[in-house]
């Protein structure tokens, strides 16, 4: 999953505060993220992460599950834009 810093996360399982939106803060194998009610910050494995993500809205804009889980060998079809007439 392509998550990047300042991402806002929308998590399945809110924190204990019930706050369940988290930004992100630093990505690698383990994220820091922090919650946006309470303010409390905390290192959470990326598998962990991605797990409980429920929506990811990066700039103002919800990333769609395209996006989200884009495959970097994605099969691009042909047009077929060669014809001879
Ligand atoms: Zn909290």
């Amino acid at each position: 999953m392509d998550i990047h810093v300042g991402d806002h996360l929308l998590m399945k399982k809110p924190h204990p505060c019930g706050g369940n939106r988290f930004s992100v803060g630093r990505v690698g194998m383990d994220f820091r993220i922090r919650c946006e009610t309470c303010g409390r910050e905390v290192m959470v494995p990326r598998a962990k992460v991605e797990k409980n993500i429920r929506r990811v809205v990066r700039e103002g804009r919800e990333l769609t599950r395209e996006e989200l889980e884009r495959r970097p060998n994605a099969k691009l079809e042909p047009t077929g834009g060669q014809e001879d007439v």
